[in-house]
């Protein structure tokens, strides 16, 4: 397998694109970032005609895989009447009438156009309904990469961001360029702590506003949350004046149609949502109680941007979701079935290579690791993964026709099939017979 036209557009790219690719966690990709010329189902080829099956699915957005004939539709239908107006129309009601009707916390909406905005929003919302400024977030998760919440982030492929690898440590920028200041307002706490929580809200409630958590620890292992830390969240949250927000960019529309907090039964004050809920086209929404929602109603709150709510993401939003809950929601069965077949498999070779290993699954999205450890149930034990190891397996696979995110997180989409997940397989059989030689 060659990536010589890849190689040479990224050298062409540089020369006006700062850095060749237009976010830097694509820069981690080994041998090479690569330049994509056409999607089509679980399928993508690159410009030197290279075929992978795709677990990238675009960092997690493509739930229906590429160029889903639904999703062509409702792009073309809007585009024929105008992909944005800058004024309310019959698209944003639907889509806000059907979010508030699938999301269980949800009883108004606020639509923006990617995580890190809803997120920023979430914030505002909860400052500005307690008026208090602290905001506790977690050790590991990502929420997106405004000042007011970018933290470092320990990941292999994320080149920029300082190297917190500790599960405990101050609050650091993630980035070059942010001000330490913006920072003031965190509290950074081991998750799936409890008492490291219920003493930080207890003796700091004064001060603070919210707690934002990812459902399940996503971007650091797909972590699941203790049996009763949610639950405890919520009571100490709601017992002390503090707004709970869930962020389910990842798990939103990925678990199920009701999300993380439906699949838990959690009732948060506000969720955010994002990646799959566009399949691909650029959405994200804020979902919550009114009372707080209420905050924008009465501009107490400013929600801005141009392209919220545009005709095209509405319709892609809607389309998606059409599509992930037809035949009761039969999608969601077979990307179980399917990330079943595939974890079961990589978990039964790793044993069989020799590889000691460590596959966490939360429906369609898993995290495979090679590590030391028996259970990965916390960060502090994710970061004992060898990332160096497993970036070399995703190099491996791609020449095996499979590609991967460089740090370990796979997506399955609903039109991935038991063929692809074979193939897989034998590719993984390959890759990791070759790891170690
Ligand atoms: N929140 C979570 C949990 C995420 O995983 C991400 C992105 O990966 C974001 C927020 C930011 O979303 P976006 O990249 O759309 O800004």
């Amino acid at each position: 397998m060659t990536y010589k036209k890849s190689i040479a557009d990224l050298e062409q790219s540089k020369q006006f694109l700062a850095g060749g690719v237009a976010s830097t966690l694509r820069a981690a990709m080994q041998p090479t970032p690569l330049f994509a010329e056409s999607g089509s189902g679980p399928y993508i080829r690159d410009v030197d005609g290279n075929e992978y099956i795709d677990y990238l699915l675009g960092y997690g957005p493509l739930i229906l895989g590429h160029a889903h004939p639904s999703l062509i539709g409702a792009l073309e239908a809007a585009a024929r009447g105008g992909v944005a107006y800058g004024l309310q129309h019959a698209g944003e009601i639907e889509l806000a009438r059907t979010l508030c009707e699938l999301l269980p916390c949800a009883e108004r909406v606020a639509l923006s156009g990617s995580g890190t905005e809803a997120v920023m929003l979430a914030l505002r919302l909860a400052r500005a309904h307690t008026n208090k400024r602290k905001v506790v977030r977690f050790h590991g998760h990502y929420h997106g990469w405004s000042d007011a919440i970018f933290t470092s982030f320990p990941s292999a492929d994320m080149k920029l961001s300082s190297s917190l690898t500790a599960a405990q440590g101050p609050v650091v920028p993630g980035t070059g360029g942010q001000s330490a200041s913006s920072l003031d307002d965190i509290i950074l706490l081991p998750w799936n702590d409890p008492a490291a929580l219920e003493q930080t809200l207890k003796e700091q409630h004064n001060e603070i506003a919210a707690v934002i958590s990812e459902p399940i620890m996503c971007n650091s292992g797909c972590i699941r949350p203790k049996a009763g830390y949610l639950e405890q969240m919520r009571s100490l949250t709601r017992e002390l004046g503090i707004v709970m927000i869930l962020d389910e960019v990842i798990t939103g529309f990925r678990l199920g149609l009701g999300g993380a907090h439906g699949h838990f039964g959690i009732d948060p004050d506000l969720v955010t949502v994002g990646k799959a809920l566009g399949g691909g086209i650029a959405i994200s929404a804020v979902a919550g109680s009114a009372e707080i929602m209420k905050l924008i109603e009465t501009g107490a709150v400013s929600h801005l941007g141009t392209l919220n709510g545009s005709t095209a993401a509405t319709a892609a939003a809607l389309a998606t979701i059409r599509e992930l809950a037809a035949d009761d929601g039969a999608a969601y069965i077979r990307m179980n079935r399917i990330t079943n077949q595939l974890t079961t498999g990589i978990r039964e070779l790793m044993k069989k290579h020799g590889l000691p290993g460590i596959v966490n699954r939360e429906g369609p999205v898993f995290h495979m690791m090679f590590i030391e450890e028996r259970k990965v149930e916390s960060f502090e034990a994710f970061s004992k993964r060898d990332g160096v190891l497993y970036a070399k397996f995703a190099a491996l696979m791609l020449e095996e026709g499979v590609l991967l995110r460089p740090n370990g997180l796979w997506y399955v989409s609903a039109i991935h099939s038991e063929q692809e997940a074979r193939k897989t397989l034998l590719a993984a059989d390959r890759a990791m017979g070759r790891l170690l030689a």
